[in-house]
């Protein structure tokens, strides 16, 4: 558990607390091997060398933490002539990785607060572009993002060290910015998505001074690097907390900035059923992360813009548009305005398109084209989300049910199963109204050989 803290007035910024072993809860036991070898041979080398940032915060909160990040006064030229297993990544922040087969620790060298010229800073717009400045521990902590993110485990003595309150907060279960939240914000605009995604993980609230700017500078995130939003994106729902961090975007209205067109699904007309999607896909990325099973971000977007990307497909069939082209031109249209704040990379894109389009698909029922569904190589991911949609409609409920079962009966029994079934009753569910007329224009269409036929499910 933390240490008792004398009440009183919370900690000047820059007052320094030491906490001592027998005052913390900070166990070398719960620190990867990895880490504690780079620790040891920094200590050893005559470097101080702390662990810091999220892993102290989580070892602290009894949490086990995702990656275990290493401060120390070397510089990465130093590091390296430690390590033969390490290498230098990074030019906005230069950093060593060290590689202990499947686990990397991060190795950063203290960042200092003033620039006297002689380092390399560098700032466009008020914005943070480059940071290689070094100094000292005190100077590194004021210019991390939380203050539950500024606590040091010192090697040398199994101290805590705590240069802005970082303690006091983390009993307080709250995130508050270092510094003035303004400032910061604008520096880094990813800092917000910093705070919604760690209250998520977390379960701590965020400072009143700390969201307040949220509203007025939330914009920033307009102009934010679509590929570290993509990143960003990742550790956001993918990190074994996703519906919670979710919750918080929303909470906080940055989900508008990020998400701007699920933002708006979730406010319109289909938003119930679609809530529903979207926070059993996440409900379920989260088990299947815990459980160490693998996730794929097209799962995920897929879910995400899913109510767009029919509400932009039904608009177009009404309006005239063949069904075929209005799902293309839909896909094309959302996931280049969704790539406009997050650049989703093209193996992605491609997939999301590949599940989405294999939805219709699903309603058709004759002996070959179920069989040429079960043998796509997307198979699998399509037929796990035409499952989380089961609740849109008992229709796709039921017709998700046909396809477990069908997977489940050898290839003889599903043969016989759709020999045996009239037209009609194979149709199932939907008829996909035209069917053979389609068929015909979709072999003659290259780009749409994996095209839905019809809009999926109504
Ligand atoms: P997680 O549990 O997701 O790993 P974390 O806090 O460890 O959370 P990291 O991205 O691993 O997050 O970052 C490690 C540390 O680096 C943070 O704890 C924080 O001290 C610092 N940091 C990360 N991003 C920023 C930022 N944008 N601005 C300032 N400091 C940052
Ligand atoms: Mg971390």
């Amino acid at each position: 558990m933390t240490p008792n803290i004398d009440d009183g007035p919370a900690p000047e910024q820059g007052a320094f607390r030491v906490i001592p072993r027998s005052q913390h809860s900070l166990s070398r036991k719960s620190i990867s091997t990895g880490a504690l070898r780079v620790l040891y041979r920094l200590h050893e080398a005559g470097f101080r060398a702390c662990l810091v940032g999220g892993a102290v915060r989580d070892l602290l909160l009894g949490n086990r933490p995702k990656d275990f990040d290493v401060a120390t006064n070397a510089t990465p030229e130093q590091v390296r002539t430690l390590f033969r297993n390490c290498r230098l990544i990074g030019r906005r922040f230069r950093l060593a990785h060290v590689v202990f087969g499947r686990e990397i620790v991060e190795v950063a060298t203290f960042r200092g607060s003033s620039d006297d010229g002689s380092g390399d800073r560098h700032l466009v717009d008020g914005r943070l572009v480059r940071d290689n400045v070094y100094g000292t521990i005190e100077e590194d902590a004021v210019r991390r993002d939380f203050t539950v993110n500024a606590l040091y485990y010192d090697i040398a003595d199994f101290c805590v060290l705590d240069a802005i309150g970082g303690m006091e907060d983390l009993q307080r279960r709250e995130l508050r910015l270092i510094g003035d939240p303004q400032q910061r914000y604008r520096e880094d605009p990813v800092r917000m998505l910093r705070a919604a995604r760690l209250a998520g993980k977390l379960g701590f609230s965020i400072e009143a001074a700390t969201a307040a700017p949220f509203a007025a500078l939330g914009s920033l995130l307009d102009e934010a690097s679509p590929a570290r939003l993509f990143d960003e994106s990742l550790k956001l729902f993918l990190g074994g907390y996703g519906l919670a961090s979710f919750h918080a975007l929303e909470r906080y209205g940055l989900l508008d900035r990020v998400f701007p067109a699920t933002a708006r699904a979730l406010r319109g007309e289909h938003a119930a059923l679609f809530r529903v999607l979207v926070e059993q896909t996440l409900r379920n990325t989260d088990e299947r992360v815990r459980a160490d099973k693998p996730v794929t971000p097209a799962f995920l977007f897929a879910a995400l813009l899913w109510e767009p990307v029919r509400a932009q497909t039904r608009a177009a069939i009404e309006a005239g548009t063949e069904p075929l082209a209005a799902w293309a031109q839909a896909s094309a249209r959302v996931l280049g305005e969704q790539s406009r704040h997050v650049a989703i990379p093209r193996r992605f894109t491609l997939a999301i398109e590949e599940i989405w389009e294999m939805q219709p698909r699903f309603l058709q029922r004759t002996r070959k084209r179920v069989f040429r569904l079960l043998e796509h190589p997307r198979f699998r991911a399509a037929y796990d989300f035409l499952v989380m949609r089961g609740a849109e409609s008992p229709e796709i409920a039921e017709l998700a049910a046909w396809w477990t079962q069908a997977q489940a009966l050898s290839h003889e029994e599903l043969s016989q199963q759709l020999a045996g079934a009239p037209a009609a009753a194979s149709e199932g569910v939907a008829k996909a109204p035209a069917k053979r007329k389609r068929t015909r224009r979709r072999r003659k269409a290259k780009a749409a050989s994996a095209a839905p036929v019809a809009e999926g499910g109504e």
